[in-house]
């Protein structure tokens, strides 16, 4: 019913698709749901192969591997949809689930073929099966912001409409012969059987694409991170940190609302350097992150400035309210003891810097104020929380 060169077209596309995203997997390992899509691909060129050797093959065996290959296409592509959005891993009772499935479809297929044959339910039946893999894929890969990560959603709507057409294809096949099974469209049924391996030939090719758009995306996505993060405490660095406080400082002038700034400097660091250690000192670093973190709301930002200093702002504050976050936050690390590289608690403190940035001020400007603001404090006996005006002149 097919056209041997529709065909070899379609073997010829799996093939090519698998070996670029197994070449791509062999490169970056580290790709969640890379390898399970590949492994997906390579169902999908044993499906083609096989319908090429369909006469050589005995039909109960073609029929079993055919629909075999076509579940475990669509499953395997859920899988690796699960696993890129870093989904847990299947619970005991869903994994039962998916193999009592595979069981099913495999026995059915076998009775519908060797038993009773009866090929239009034999494809109704595997077109439910991986349709219904297919939408669950589309649905679990569709998540987070769209603006965020537009290749997700591209790649859930080529899924999902894919997953749609291989569920409603029997549906086709049954409008094709309407109530006269006796003497069927012969015509009508071969193009539209010829439009199916099309259709299944274009997503391979599609699909094949925004995989590769997807593992492109989690590259660059950590390559930011790498870029933004500094690698100790795994906030801001001072760059990132510099613009994004510029970013919030044009939103809120325009808005004319006050951006209040932090400036915080650990107490006495050197001496846990000296004391213990220079991994003790990372691990107090680690652990003033981790209290500042509880203190802070989402919208707030945070970024290491260099060494033991460390920057904050607060959208959507003020002066009052970044005070208020600044004594809770002085009050939270001096009450919770760090246990850097022995049991022995170790109490640090920190001195913080509070300036509001307002009018057309630089950021520059107003960090230069909140790190006078924290000079401040440390001349006035650290462990305190001090706030500068605009233009005022520090004094001891
Ligand atoms: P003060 O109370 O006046 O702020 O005194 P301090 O000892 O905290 O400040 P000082 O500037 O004298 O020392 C800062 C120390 O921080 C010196 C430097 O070795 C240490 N330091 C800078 N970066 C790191 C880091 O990434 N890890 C560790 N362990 N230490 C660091
Ligand atoms: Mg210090
Ligand atoms: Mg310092």
């Amino acid at each position: 019913m097919h056209s041997p060169t529709l065909l070899i077209t379609a073997a010829i596309f799996c093939a090519l698709v698998t070996s670029v995203l197994y070449t791509m997997w062999a490169f970056n390992r580290n790709v969640p749901g890379l390898k399970l899509w590949t492994l997906s691909f390579f169902a999908a060129s044993t499906f083609a192969v096989n319908l090429l050797l369909r006469d050589v093959l005995p039909e109960v065996v073609a029929v079993a591997l055919a629909q075999v290959s076509v579940g475990a296409t669509s499953c395997l592509c859920w899988l690796g949809g699960r696993a890129y959005m870093g989904r847990h891993p299947l619970h005991p009772y869903q994994r039962a689930c998916v193999v009592l499935a595979f069981v099913a479809l495999f026995v059915l297929s076998v009775y519908f073929s060797a038993v009773d044959p009866r090929p239009g339910l034999r494809f109704a039946l595997v077109s439910s099966f991986a349709g219904v893999f297919f939408l669950l894929t589309a649905q679990t890969v569709a998540q987070g912001r769209v603006r965020q990560f537009p290749a997700r959603y591209l790649f859930a709507a080529i899924v999902g409409a894919h997953g749609l057409f291989v569920l409603l294809r029997p549906l086709m096949f049954k409008l094709a012969q309407p109530g006269n099974m006796a003497d069927p469209d012969a015509d009508l049924l071969v193009m539209l059987s010829q439009f199916v391996v099309l259709e299944s030939t274009i997503a391979v090719v599609v699909i094949g694409f925004g995989t590769l758009m997807l593992t492109n995306e989690f590259i660059t996505t950590a390559l930011r991170r790498l870029a933004e993060t500094d690698p100790l405490t795994q906030v801001f660095n001072r760059r990132s940190f510099l613009t994004l406080l510029d970013k919030a400082m044009s939103s809120a002038q325009r808005i004319g609302a006050p951006l209040p700034v932090l400036v915080l400097d650990l107490d006495h660091f050197k001496a846990v350097n000296d004391t213990r250690g220079h991994r003790g000192g990372d691990e107090v670093l680690r652990h003033f992150v981790q209290v500042a973190l509880r203190c802070l709301r989402k919208e707030d930002v945070i970024g290491r400035l260099g060494g033991e200093e460390f920057g904050v702002f607060l959208p959507n504050s003020d002066a009052a309210g970044a005070v208020a976050v600044a004594e809770r936050l002085r009050a939270m690390l001096a009450a919770s003891p760090a246990y850097a590289e022995t049991a022995q608690p170790l109490r640090m403190t920190v001195s913080i810097g509070v300036a509001v940035a307002s009018g057309s001020e630089a950021s520059d400007a107003v960090l230069q104020r909140a790190d006078e603001a924290m000079y401040l404090a440390k001349q006035r006996g650290r462990n305190r929380v001090e706030i500068l005006p605009l233009a005022a002149v520090p004094a001891a």
